[in-house]
């Protein structure tokens, strides 16, 4: 009956740490990917860097990226700030 309860436990704890090890992995991809490719269109202009009126023949630049077009992914600006983190030590 111990046996039973502590063999349950046990592949409990490693299907615990099967997911954490996917979750690392999928974490980590995705902070590869963002090294690759750190930027993505900016949600207000779609990557134009214009806001454009109702008639679309006039625009002013876009407020949110500058007039970039351009917006940092999560992962990126993580990426960013564990950099600046290392740099301060
Ligand atoms: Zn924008």
């Amino acid at each position: 009956m111990l046996t039973l309860t502590a063999a349950r436990g046990a592949s409990a704890w490693a299907g615990g740490l099967q997911l954490a090890a996917l979750a690392f992995i999928t974490v980590a991809g995705y902070l590869l990917v963002c090294l690759v490719w750190p930027y993505a269109a900016c949600r207000r202009c779609k990557g134009d860097g214009k806001r454009r009126s109702t008639s679309r023949r006039t625009w002013r630049t876009c407020r949110r990226c500058a007039g970039t077009g351009q917006r940092r992914r999560v992962g990126t600006v993580l990426l960013l700030a564990a950099r600046s983190k290392g740099k301060h030590r």
